[in-house]
């Protein structure tokens, strides 16, 4: 698995870049924590870890994004298994919640592999686009010289992780299918910066905010220079400001009508004035703390 994400980066670098960073070793983790790290191995150099529930976590959204979409256009596909899906994942990543995870497990068992669903193929390559601008960060980390087992002050940490970031998208964004992964890489960074929003000790403070993220994804995309891609992230913008983000628009409730489980996120409630789901207007902090390692895609750079 880490071998085939690993090719798949590799194959939106160019060849100088693969030449240097084809013998990064990358290993995925069987543990249930979020989190891709860049580290310097004593004997092997740097190399990359990426974390179990990172692909786990990239399956739930691209699933739940493709249910809402097919719930669109097909009457027979539950809105409200998306809704469940979505939120459950939500929970989980957000409080290290293992009953939301089962759940999440569940739904998504039971979509996955119904036969007439011609998307299957597509929502498993929106996760691997995910995936692929998660290793591609982390890539940059190495190429850009950051693994450098320097201790960062605050400042320096967030830059070089925007740094990072662009180093990713601008693999991306001379890639043939750039379209599918600005669409992918939206949807993941607007996913991210929710969670960070319900849960806001969930932003670690080397990072930039999850928002500020999407903010740079956002000036990136449009300084591309085919406007083309303009239409998947419209498809995105809707679909955040009109299904996702009222999911979350209320502290503890669903602002859908009936049948629905009753929304169980503990957190702030959101305002997605700015079709961002991001503005806190409540802010209530979770009782309970995130876990150790729960700050997400926090990597040690
Ligand atoms: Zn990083």
């Amino acid at each position: 698995m880490a071998m085939q994400l690993l090719g798949m980066a590799l194959a939106r670098c160019s060849r100088r870049e693969r030449k240097r960073l084809g013998n990064i070793p990358c290993i995925v983790q069987h543990v249930q924590q979020l989190n891709a790290a860049t580290s310097i191995d004593s004997i092997l150099g740097p190399m990359i870890t990426f974390d179990e529930a990172c692909l786990q976590w990239t399956r739930f959204i691209s699933r739940a994004c493709f249910m809402f979409w097919e719930g669109k256009c097909d009457a027979s596909v539950s809105r409200s298994s998306a809704q469940m899906l979505l939120r459950d994942a939500v929970q989980w990543i957000a409080f290290d919640d293992n009953v939301a995870y089962e759940s999440a497990r569940n739904t998504y068992a039971r979509w996955k592999g119904r036969p007439e669903d011609v998307e299957v193929a597509h929502y498993y390559l929106l996760s691997f686009s995910m995936q692929v601008f998660v290793l591609l960060h982390e890539l940059g980390h190495v190429y850009l010289g950051h693994a450098d087992g320097r201790s960062l002050d605050l400042e320096l940490s967030r830059s070089r992780e925007l740094e990072a970031d662009e180093f990713a998208l601008q693999r991306i964004s001379g890639s043939e299918v750039y379209e599918f992964d600005f669409m992918a890489i939206d949807i993941f960074l607007r996913t991210c910066a929710l969670i960070e929003t319900v849960n806001p000790s969930f932003h670690a403070p080397s990072h930039p905010t999850w928002k500020d993220r999407w903010r740079q994804f956002q000036k990136t995309a449009s300084d591309h220079p085919k406007a083309d891609h303009v239409a998947a992230l419209d498809e995105v913008e809707d679909l955040f400001s009109k299904d996702i983000a009222p999911l979350f628009a209320t502290n503890g409730k669903v602002t859908k009508k009936t049948g629905e489980k009753p929304l169980h996120l503990r957190g702030p409630g959101v305002d997605h004035s700015d079709g961002l789901a991001m503005n806190v207007i409540i802010p209530k902090v979770s009782t309970r703390s995130p876990r150790k390692g729960a700050a997400f895609f926090k990597d040690n750079q």
